[in-house]
């Protein structure tokens, strides 16, 4: 199972917004959204930063809500971490566990084409697992 055969199943939609909109607009697309990260992009799709709630949580609980009229470019981390698609889910949980973070934008020819989160990685790695041990099951269940 690769990160693209999740994207196939899951749909390729992507949650963004410009480097220029601000904090206000980003908490009003999470929340609409019911997600937790938001990629930033350019004119063109590439990814220049990505915003999560605990960017915005970060914040607001340090200088407090005046924040919320900054630009998420001010917020966002613009170091980004990508996958090409190729990855296998053990890969991809490696890249979360150790960058300690949720979200991994996927990118193809420099363009932002998905996004994978712990929850669909979570999800797609308990379905194996039961599939491996319904196989082992019968395996037993034969000899
Ligand atoms: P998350 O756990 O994804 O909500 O994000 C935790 C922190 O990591 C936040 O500061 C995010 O801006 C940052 N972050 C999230 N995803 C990535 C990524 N793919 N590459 C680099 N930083 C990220």
């Amino acid at each position: 199972m690769t990160v693209r055969m999740i994207l196939d199943e899951k749909g390729y939609d992507v949650a963004t917004i410009g480097p220029t909109a601000t904090l206000r607009e980003a908490v009003e697309l999470l929340a609409e959204k019911r997600i937790g990260a938001i990629v930033v992009i350019d004119s063109e799709r590439h990814v220049v930063g990505i915003l999560s709630e605990r960017d915005i949580v970060r914040v607001i609980g340090l200088d407090g809500p005046g924040r919320l009229d900054d630009a998420v470019s001010t917020v966002m981390t613009a170091k980004v971490e990508t996958a090409d698609g190729n990855e296998t889910i053990p890969q991809i949980m490696e890249q979360m566990t150790a960058g300690r973070f949720r979200h991994v934008p996927v990118v193809r020819a420099g363009k932002l084409v998905g996004i994978i989160s712990i929850g669909d990685v979570v999800k797609h790695r308990l379905a194996e697992m039961e599939r491996e041990s319904h196989a082992m099951r019968e395996y037993i269940m034969s000899t």
